[in-house]
């Protein structure tokens, strides 16, 4: 398993976006974009796609997923994880399955509960349900003691 290595600032980013939305009621969708090394994924930016968002669910429509895959190609980057907000509780709904928006093994998916409401940078790991694609196409929850293999959060 490859570590995301990802920095502060774009925690901070990301729990900037997810409030923002949380404030008007909706979730909100953030990829971390990074850079593969051999031997980890650095994260060098929190991009919010444009979407549409509800209460208890978002979309991307096509359009932009296809100006992100080009913006990809073109700094030959990749998405290292996904993160969104839930209004309630953090989990990964069949929705959160189904429409995952990355696909390659050991990819990450944060969920972040109650519109990341009282998130910080101190909290962000701790607070999220993280859960990582599996062989089979399979989400699987990550236990506690396993995020630390696959996520840190560096200055
Ligand atoms: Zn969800």
């Amino acid at each position: 398993m490859i570590p995301v290595f990802c920095p502060q600032s774009v925690v901070d980013q990301t729990i900037v976006h997810l409030q923002a939305a949380g404030t008007a009621g909706k979730e909100c969708l953030v990829l971390w974009l990074a850079r593969r090394l051999d031997d980890r994924l650095d994260v060098v930016a929190a991009h919010r796609p444009e979407q549409q968002a509800w209460r208890d669910r978002f979309i991307v429509d096509a359009a932009e997923m296809a100006s992100l895959m080009a913006l990809l190609r073109r700094d030959r980057l990749m998405i290292a994880a996904q993160v969104h907000s839930h209004p309630k509780e953090a989990f990964h709904s069949f929705a959160d399955d189904e429409g995952a928006f990355i696909r390659h093994q050991g990819a990450l998916s944060f969920v972040i509960p109650y519109f990341a409401r009282d998130s910080s940078l101190s909290t962000f790991l701790a607070e999220a349900a993280l859960y990582e694609l599996q062989e089979g196409n399979r989400w699987m929850l990550v236990p506690r003691e396993g995020v630390r293999a696959r996520c840190q959060i560096r200055p």
